[in-house]
């Protein structure tokens, strides 16, 4: 978190003290560092050199159009898997020739939207869905690029709600039936087969799930050009995870993908999210009440599960850090929980937190990826304030919702 530190008592970002903000915006927001988006995207850029690739940032992760703006500046496509985001994507100033379209339940409307607007490559993940698209593309008078998703059957240890590369999945097309489809690829005129697409999950910090799925892929790319065919592009996807005290190693990453892939004429696709967004931004949140019992002290701040997600959707854990730093510890155990009527609305739980008080503020760390494109407005609370800092200054790039939008539905 080397764009969030304390100096002296008061935790930073980019050197602007954070406590400064919390005096003139309502909590709970999102803090983001614009300079940390663009270093996290150097880390790709940097290890990307020598090879023909393409990155397409995974707007899932997040979609705010001010991030996705700098992001876009730096030259990166996008990933997308709906209409929304496509037109986000566009809007923000990507172009369709750096976009790829992602997802297992495509609509028709999807679809069109898609070759209308020169998608670089729709990855189908069934016959059903290839069929829809030469159908659409033959109506449009495109020929469009397609990507087969391919279910690699790797298991990645990570939470079980974030595989998605294991055959109980419901994703992309089980390996043993790929070849064939390629064997009837001219069936459908007006698709160029690209090549494969996995992704195996999310926030995986070790290299051998990837290893395992390059493996397998490269087998069956190597199968498929047998039959005289190219696979033009491999698009890894994404899935890399972020951890403040284990550092995935990215080297050892981009070295595997170069090696099992790298090939004159051939474009290897990265789709990141997390790993561009996730350490870039706290969410920030005031200290409510406190209620002590027994044996432990609750803290209710003022975000709950609605402001973000994961710790109550995937039991995630996100380091909590407070505004200033004080050196007495509390003697309890504290659990740190939100407002929403909710049991799973909880967010930690420690043995060795500061002293908290009423009116303190704190910061969810890593809150960037999947924390503000998850929210909702469950029990019936706006959507919050999303900030970004860039050199010492901030500036609103979501203001708070109002009330009144919301109580008129
Ligand atoms: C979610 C998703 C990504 C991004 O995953 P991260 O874990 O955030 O890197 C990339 N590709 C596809 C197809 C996805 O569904």
């Amino acid at each position: 978190m080397s764009n969030f530190q304390y100096q002296g008592e008061n935790l930073t970002c980019e050197n602007l003290e954070i406590d400064s903000i919390t005096r003139d915006l309502e909590t709970p927001f999102y803090c983001y560092s614009s300079k940390k988006i663009r270093d996290n995207i150097n880390k790709y850029k940097n290890n990307l050199k020598n090879s023909n690739s393409k990155i397409c940032f995974a707007l899932k992760a997040n979609s705010n159009i001010e991030l996705i703006k700098i992001i876009a500046q730096q030259g990166l496509g996008a990933d997308v898997v709906s209409m929304g985001e496509f037109q986000k994507a566009l809007k923000a100033g990507i172009s369709g020739k750096d976009i790829v379209f992602s997802g297992v339940g495509k609509t028709q409307k999807e679809i069109e939207f898609a070759i209308k607007n020169h998608c670089f490559q729709i990855n189908a993940e069934s016959l059903s869905e290839i069929k829809k698209i030469n159908e659409i593309a033959q109506n449009l008078n495109i020929k469009q690029n397609i990507g087969i998703r391919i279910n690699p059957d790797v298991k990645p240890e990570t939470h079980s709600k974030i595989t998605t590369g294991s055959i109980e999945n419901k994703f992309g097309i089980p390996i043993s039936e790929v070849k064939n489809l390629f064997n009837q690829s001219n069936l459908f005129e007006n698709l160029n087969f690209n090549g494969l697409a996995f992704h195996i999950g999310s926030q995986i910090m070790k290299l051998e799930p990837f290893e395992e799925a390059c493996k397998i892929t490269n087998q069956l790319v190597k199968e498929i050009e047998n039959n005289d065919f190219k696979i033009k592009t491999i698009d890894v996807g994404g899935g890399i995870g972020i951890d403040d005290d284990e550092e995935f190693q990215f080297e050892n990453y981009f070295n595997l993908i170069d090696l099992y892939f790298a090939k004159k004429d051939r474009m290897i696709i990265f789709e990141p999210g997390r790993t561009i967004i996730g350490n870039t931004a706290l969410l920030i949140s005031k200290i409510l009440y406190i209620k002590e019992t027994e044996d432990k002290i609750f803290v209710v701040i003022d975000a709950g599960m609605n402001d973000f997600m994961r710790p109550a959707l995937y039991g995630a854990v996100h380091d909590i850090l407070p505004i200033l730093k004080s050196s007495s510890i509390e003697k309890k155990t504290i659990e740190i929980v939100g407002p929403i009527c909710e049991t799973s609305d909880k967010f930690l739980t420690s043995d060795n937190f500061q002293n908290v008080n009423e009116g303190d503020f704190i910061a969810i760390s890593n809150a960037g990826a999947y924390g503000s494109s998850m929210s909702s407005n469950y029990n019936i609370r706006p959507n919050i304030a999303e900030v970004l800092v860039n050199d010492k200054k901030f500036s609103i790039i979501r203001k708070r919702q109002s009330l009144e939008d919301l109580i008129n539905q």
